[in-house]
């Protein structure tokens, strides 16, 4: 059968929700007048999450049950959505209704007008403590800043791609990742629509403030060579320092003054040394960060339309 619309939920020890988004998605889904289906992914539940999607699965065929050996994590989890999903948009969703399923016919409706990914953009987030929205807000902004792909701001996961994206991100097999980042890095055309992010309606957040410092570190290493281009930087200050230095210094001699007597010499050798060392890491760092490009091994390019034979 052909399927027009894959949701795909992750799913870590959410059992009082499940039965709300199912009955939530199907409504909207089956407004939505196309064939669909719902992946839940079950991350590696301990609630007996993973007993109630075989329930659901079982009642109710549009259901598809992937359930994880143990927790993989949320990415890996929207990873193995996209690997199951038939449909011609994939959309992701949390499973906790903070991405109110509505939104998604929004998201629908601009892909019938063309754009391959559709990403929503958190207008309001409810239900969130200071801390998770002060946090979020730089998180969004620090990796808008330093990534050399521009993700979107305040842009979950929540969003849906067309099938021609999604076969490419499929290909894209780095063990660190950044869905978000990713979806943005392959390009296509790209458009957001606003929506409020409502509070969870069961349970308690998953991502702890180790987790989200985790992601923020696969979104910079994965999308950016700053902290490895970092070391170059303080090489060029600390060695031009020490070259400024010099005739500072003599000149400092000549007029007959006594500062740095004794001292001048062995810190202008110190700071030149470690300038020296500081920009050869550096080196390293180009290195290793072409490696590590070569180890993701992302396609090179990625082609929209293209003639059929090459
Ligand atoms: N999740 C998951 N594996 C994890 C952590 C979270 O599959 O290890 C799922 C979770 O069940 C939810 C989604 O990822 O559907 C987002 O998690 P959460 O709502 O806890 O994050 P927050 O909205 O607080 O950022
Ligand atoms: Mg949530």
């Amino acid at each position: 059968m052909k399927i027009t619309y894959s949701i795909i939920a992750p799913i870590y020890n959410e059992i009082d929700n499940l039965p709300e988004l199912h009955r939530r998605v199907k409504e909207v889904m089956d407004s939505a007048g196309a064939s669909w289906e719902l992946i839940l992914v079950d991350d590696g539940s301990t609630d007996g999450s993973t007993e109630k999607i075989r329930e659901l699965a079982e009642a109710d065929k549009t259901v598809r049950p992937i359930i994880f050996a143990r927790n993989f994590g949320h990415q890996v989890a929207i990873t193995a959505g996209w690997d199951y999903a038939r449909g011609d948009a994939v959309i992701i969703i949390d499973a906790d209704l903070q991405d109110p399923p509505e939104t998604i016919l929004e998201l629908a409706k601009k892909w019938k007008e063309g754009y391959e990914v559709v990403y929503a953009v958190r207008a309001e987030r409810e239900g969130e403590s200071w801390f998770k929205k002060l946090t979020a807000a730089a998180f969004y902004r620090l990796i808008y800043s330093i990534t050399d792909v521009k993700i979107p701001v305040d842009t979950g996961d929540f969003r849906l791609m067309d099938r021609k994206v999604v076969d490419v991100l499929k290909q894209m097999k780095e063990r660190h990742r950044f869905p978000r980042g990713m979806s943005a890095w392959v390009g296509f055309r790209q458009i957001g629509v606003q929506y409020n992010r409502a509070a969870r309606v069961a349970g308690v957040t998953k991502y702890p403030f180790s987790k989200m410092l985790k992601l923020a570190l696969n979104a910079i290493t994965g999308f950016s060579y700053f902290p490895l281009q970092v070391a170059t930087f303080f090489g060029f200050v600390s060695a031009g320092v020490a070259i400024l230095a010099i005739p500072v210094v003599i000149y400092m001699r000549i007029m007959g003054s006594g500062a740095f007597f004794g001292q001048a010499t062995t810190l202008i050798a110190v700071l030149f040394l470690g300038g020296v060392q500081l920009i050869s890491l550096g080196i390293l760092g180009e290195y290793i960060g072409r490696l590590y490009d070569e180890a993701k091994g992302r396609p090179l390019y990625i082609v929209r339309d293209a003639p059929e034979e090459q």
